[in-house]
């Protein structure tokens, strides 16, 4: 049989490629995380999904990101530079900042419900 990574004549059943020293394991044999990198892993229940991608995290991320950014833009400027000059945006993108914040609050506690 040939590595799947680099094309190499190996032996028949091997775990480990000895040219390029990839892991051969087949694809559904073993668990989701030692799927080749670059495809998706697929999870077939809830515990097997990694913590850093289950939804408390990514409402934790929003909670604490969004009104960081909505305090940052109410006690200053956000800044950016146009063509050489320092600029600022104005009160009309705060205000879209934090009515964009208040509907992803919105939209997060009632999928929670
Ligand atoms: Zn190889």
């Amino acid at each position: 049989m040939k590595c799947p990574f680099c094309m190499e004549e190996i032996q028949e059943g091997a775990v480990k490629c000895k040219h390029c020293g990839s892991m051969l394991t087949s694809i559904g044999a073993g668990s989701p995380m030692s799927s080749p990198a670059g495809s998706k892993p697929i999870y077939t229940d809830y515990s097997q999904v990694p913590w850093f991608r289950k939804r408390w995290f990514l409402v934790l991320s929003i909670l604490l990101f969004i009104p960081v950014a909505a305090i940052i833009s109410l006690t200053g400027d956000f800044y950016y530079v146009k063509k050489g000059q320092l600029k600022t945006y104005g009160k009309s993108t705060k205000w879209v900042l934090i009515i964009i914040s208040i509907g992803i609050l919105v939209r997060i506690f009632s999928a929670l419900r």
